[in-house]
This record gives C-alpha cells, structure tokens and sequence, in this order.
C-alpha cells in the first residue's frame, strides 16, 4: 500500500488508487465498469451539504485548498514579511476576507464609485463611458471585453468582444418550459430583487419584470453555447469605424476611448447577431439599464460584500443553481474568492513551495513525452487520412509545447496595492490593474511562456497557443504519484495527458495550425472523413440520459468526448511503450495485471456524487459530459479493455463496432 502525502481529510481522496483496488461484489465489469470499480465508494460516500459534487477531482481541490488555508493563516498575521509581491497580495486578501467586521463596516464603499455613475446614467449617450468602467471593472454588462492572442495570428493581441452579461447561467433557462428552468427563473428574480433592494435602489416587481424582460432580449439574441464552439463563426474582425457601420446604435469610438484610452484597436466580435443586438438595446429607457447594470456589478462582487449580499448570492448560485444545502467553510470560500481575481497566481507560488518537487515535474514531462510518443504512432497509423493531412497533424503534434508545474517566473503586479481591510476593493482593484496590464501589453509581440491558470488548480488544459497545460495542482495523488506503479500513473494523469493532446485534434481543436492559428490545413477529404467519424461520437453520447428528459447535448460536449475516447487510448500505448522500457511495470500487482491497473485507474479517477441541480445544469451549460459517460463511453469502445476484463463483444462495455477518431 502506498503512502498518502495529503492531509487527514483529503485521505480518502488520496488513497483512491487504493481504495479502487477492491471492486464491488457482484457487478460484472464488462457490463457496468463505472459501478464495478466504485460501487463500494458510492455506497459509502455522502455527498455533505456545502458540496454540490465530489470525487477524485473534488476531494483535490478540497486538499489543496486547506493547503492553502493553513499557509495563508499563518501568512496573514504578517503579509510584509512574504517573499514576493504576489504572496504578499493574497495573504493581505485572506486577511481582508477573515476579516468580517470590517466587510460590514465597509458596505458598499468600495463599489460607490462604480453606483453613483449608474445611479446618474440619464440617456442613452452616457452610457458607452460608463459601459467602459464597467468592462475596465471587468463586469461584463453585457459584453466581456479581454485581450487575447489574435486567433488567426497568435504573434500579436487583439481585443475581444464576446457575448455575456446574462444572469441565468443559459439563454435557454429564460424561455424553456420544464421544472429546473422555472426554478431558477423564479431564484434568479428573487437573488436581483434582493441585491437591488440590498443597494437602495428601486427593487418592486415592474422594476424586476422589466429588468427580466431586458435580459429575456439579450438571451434571444445570444448564439447557443454549442454554436459559440465553431471558432470561424465567433471570428469577426471590425475597426470601430466597421463595428459602427456592423453594429449601429452605439458610439463604439466613445467607448473604445473610455476603455482604452484610444481607438486605433483592432477588435474580434464573437457573437455577430448578440453585439448587433446590444448596440440596438441600447436604447431602451436609462432606468432599465440602471436596474440591469447595478445587478451585474452587485452579482460579481457579491461573494465580498457583507453577508446579506453574500447571503444572496448563495441562495441564487449554489442553492438554487447547485443545490448546495449550507455554504463551504469560510476559509475555504476566501481562498476561491482570491483564485477568482488576477492574482491567483500568488495563490500558485505558496502551493509550489509546499507541495511540488522537481522529482514530480521530471516524472510528469516522461509521462507527456510517452503519451505524445503513442499519439504520434496513433496518427501514423491512421487508415483514413491521406500523406499531407498526416504530415501537418504530426508538425503540430511536435509543436505542442508542455508546461508542466509551474511557470518559470511569478508575476510582479507594479502598482497594484490591496489593503486588508477592504475585501471588495481589492477585487475591484486587482480587475482594474489586470485591464491596464493586459491593454498595455497590445502592442507588444505575444508571449508564448504566459500561463493564463494558477498551479494550484487541478485541472489540466490545452491552450489557444498549441501549449498543453498541467498545473503542479493536479500532479498529485490520485491523479500521479511519483512513488506510484506506472499502470496507474498512465490509467489516471496519463489519460488526462492523452485529453489535453487530443484537444488541439478534437473538432474544434483540429481547425487551429502548429503554431495555434485559426488555419485550414486539411484535404477536403480527410476533413470529410473525420466529420463522419465524429457524427459518430455525437451519435454515441446523444444515446445517454444522464436525468430523466435531459440527454447529453452530443454537439456542445463533442470536443470533450473526442478527447476523452483517444486520450484513454494513447495513453494505453503509453503504457505499453513504458512497459517496453522496464518490463517489471508489466508486472501482475495484488491479482491484477498492468492493463487492468490502468483502466481501474481511469474509473477510479471519474468517481464522483453529484446534486441533481448540479448535473442538471451541468448538462445545459457543460461541455463535459457528466463523470460516469467519461469511463462508460470511451471504454465501451475500446479494444484494448475489452481484452483486459476479456468483455465479449457487443456486451455493454464492449461495443460491436467501436468508435474511433484518432
Ligand atoms: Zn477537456
């Protein structure tokens, strides 16, 4: 048995390769090998009242944030004396959000600025400056305005403009006609009739009917979420002086200025038909988009204001949306509030202090090596792509930068000053300095070494620069153990490896060159044929129905599910390659062979209990499909399990033709 490095409570989750090892009686796991692998976990496991899901990612994230509570603690006594100005940030931010008196005291003084301008908004021409503060704020009201890499030519930035600003978590929650459409309906208009209420501002039903009625209109206009995947579609290149022509309505100079502070940018429109509306709802009545702005900005900073306003946003985002039964602990909840602004990354530097080792970051770049090895040989083997197709996927594959752990230098934030006794004007502050820091940067060349997520985080991701990343937050057990057999390091944080390589291959990912630009590099036939073979997969997942009535949406999950089915697979070969190299890997462990290690790994690493709100609304808005479809699907179409729990074919976890994409 291995030992687990986490603290006492995570240690469940720690030991999941263990516990895993001891399958449920009685479940056959050629016809259910979710269940077989974790029918004992879900027996024993209650999901508590302040979690809407927990499982092998969960219980991580649970781990890495006491991590983090226990150093911020200490850290807050004294944040001077931290050693980088982002460790000094959070632990001033742990203290300002530990220290509730003064959030009450405080109020709404930091957002003052922000609602005297709302509250003075008077006509239609006022409102590009202040839709400006608001963006720069980083309130999307309703546009979410960033800047990015160009996606068609990834060496110089541009500035975004996508489609948000809704406050029901999709557009289809505003018109659908079942049960968990009108409850949160009825949730959402009680959360902005509480926060308008809560501000002073008027609060009685007509106010909240029209608000309603405004946001009803935006959703109409909003492009539907499996639409917003097709990345030539939400590719509109626009000057404000074509914007103005494209999207009339709105001084989009004025408010380029505002923003800015100069309207020579170069702008990428998202979604046309969306931003063509907004520019036309601009002119509705001043007291409408009062209402509609002062309940977009009290919803993003909510989670720092005092409790009432808190109080809100739980019963709205995590009762009603995630049925939670009682908010997480405090410490818990700061830690995320902090994660959520610009400098999460000082969240990033405590976690590497304390739990990475140079031993794991060299362990993990063998295992991207091997599995980007298996994905190479996948390609070359390819019975349906012709040579040119073939040699361009494999000169993007061997372009595919890994980072691995932890960037290689922190973040400075010059000029940036939290203060520990306003927990909302620090958010508010670190929004405003993100905004200055990433315009100034325009006109600068990219930089390709950039890490956009924190190394705490346990997830894993495959970036819009052809980069896969694999924060030092999810190199932990059960996801990769140093210490641990290679059949289960491949079947767990291989897998995830194999997910991210297959993304900048999956259906969307498969549009983007070596050098991560939005490019057409295939025949017209290869293109053909992987289309078939993904109308395939979309087929596959459309057959499962997660809740009675809602199905998995097959178009919105597709990238997910294409990952999910070659990432298993090429980390197998992985594996085998592994073995290659040291045959003790293929050794037979407690009864069980290598193939099985690894496969009882992947399982075990999708376990999971979930609130029926939560997956509910999972399936609406996620692209991933929910935990158990991620083992039963790619499994089930997998010849090589199928060998290793020796499954007849055409039993449930053995499809009779499997689907293949790479
Ligand atoms: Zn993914």
């Amino acid at each position: 048995m291995k030992t687990c490095v986490l603290a006492a409570a995570a240690a469940l989750a720690a030991c999941a390769a263990v516990a895993a090892e001891a399958p449920a009686d009685g479940i056959d796991p050629c016809v259910d090998f979710y269940a077989y692998v974790n029918r004992a976990w879900l027996d024993q496991t209650e999901l508590p009242p302040d979690r809407a899901r927990i499982g092998s990612f969960d219980s991580l994230r649970v781990a890495n944030a006491q991590l983090l509570e226990r150093a911020l603690g200490e850290a807050a006594a004294r944040p001077d004396a931290e050693p980088t100005p982002g460790r000094r940030l959070v632990a001033t931010d742990f203290a300002a959000g530990s220290d509730e008196k003064a959030i009450e005291a405080r109020g709404l003084a930091a957002l003052k600025p922000l609602l005297d301008r709302i509250d003075a908004l008077g006509s239609a021409d006022e409102l590009p400056p202040l839709l400006a503060a608001l963006a720069r704020a980083q309130v999307a009201a309703p546009l979410a305005v960033f800047v990015s890499p160009d996606a068609k030519d990834k060496r110089r930035y541009a500035l975004y403009l996508r489609q948000s600003g809704l406050g029901l978590p999709d557009r289809d929650d505003y018109v659908d006609d079942n049960e968990h459409a009108r409850r949160i309906r009825d949730a959402y208009r009680v959360y902005a009739q509480r926060l308008l209420a809560l501000a002073g501002a008027p609060a009685d039903e007509t106010t909240v009917d029209t608000l309603f009625g405004f946001e009803k209109k935006l959703a109409a206009a909003s492009l539907a979420r499996a639409q917003q995947r097709d990345p030539v579609a939400v590719y509109n290149p626009h000057d404000v002086h074509t914007l103005g022509a494209f999207a009339a309505g709105f001084d989009w100079a004025a408010w380029l200025r505002a923003y800015a502070g100069r309207d020579d940018l170069r702008l990428i429109v998202g979604e046309t038909g969306f931003v063509r509306a907004f520019a036309k709802l601009t002119a509705e009545p001043p007291a409408v988009w009062r209402s509609y702005l002062r309940v977009r900005l009290l919803d993003a900073y909510a989670r720092r204001l005092p409790k009432p306003f808190d109080a809100a946003a739980f019963a709205y985002h995590d009762a009603a949306i995630r049925g939670l039964r009682q908010p997480l602990p405090r410490a818990e909840r700061i830690v995320q509030a902090i994660g959520a602004t610009a400098v999460a990354e000082g969240l990033g530097e405590i976690y590497v202090a304390r739990a990475f080792s140079p031993k794991a970051q060299q362990r993990a770049s063998q295992l991207v090596a091997d599995v980007t090895a298996a994905m190479r040989q996948h390609i070359e083997q390819l019975d349906w792509m012709g040579a040119p197709t073939k040699q361009r996927a494999l000169a993007k594959l061997a372009a595919i930068a890994p980072k691995i752990g932890a960037p290689a230098t922190w973040r400075r934030y010059d000029g940036l000053v939290f203060r520990r006794d306003d927990f909302a004007g620090n958010a508010l502050r670190a929004a405003e300095w993100q905004t200055a820091d990433r315009l100034a940067e325009l006109d600068k060349p990219v930089d390709r070494t950039r890490w956009n997520t924190s190394p705490y985080i346990v997830n894993a991701y495959a970036g819009t620069l052809n980069d896969i990343v694999f924060p030092a937050g999810i190199l932990q057990p059960p996801f990769f153990d140093a210490d641990a057999d290679d059949a289960t390091n491949y079947g767990a944080i291989g897998t995830v490896i194999g997910h991210e390589i297959t993304h900048h291959f999956d259906d969307r990912g498969r549009q983007f060159d070596a050098d991560g630009n939005l490019a057409d590099w295939w025949t017209e036939p290869d293109a053909a044929a992987y289309k078939a073979r993904v109308d395939r997969v979309v087929a596959l997942y459309e057959g499962y129905e997660p809740v009675p009535g809602q199905r998995i949406n097959g178009r919105l999950t597709l990238g997910e599910n294409v990952s999910d089915l070659s990432g298993v697979q090429i980390a197998y070969d992985a594996l085998q390659a592994a073995i290659g190299r040291d045959p003790a890997a293929g050794a037979t462990i407690n009864g069980r062979t290598a193939a099985q290690r690894f496969f009882v790994a992947y399982a075990t690493l999708w376990r999971g209990k979930q609130r029926v709100e939560a997956l509910v609304n999972q399936l609406r808005t996620d692209p991933h499909s929910p935990a158990p479809y991620r083992v039963l699907a790619p499994l089930s179409n997998n010849a090589a399990f199928a060998a290793a729990f020796s499954c007849k074919p055409g039993s449930p976890m053995a499809a009779a033709q499997p689907v293949t994409v790479w």
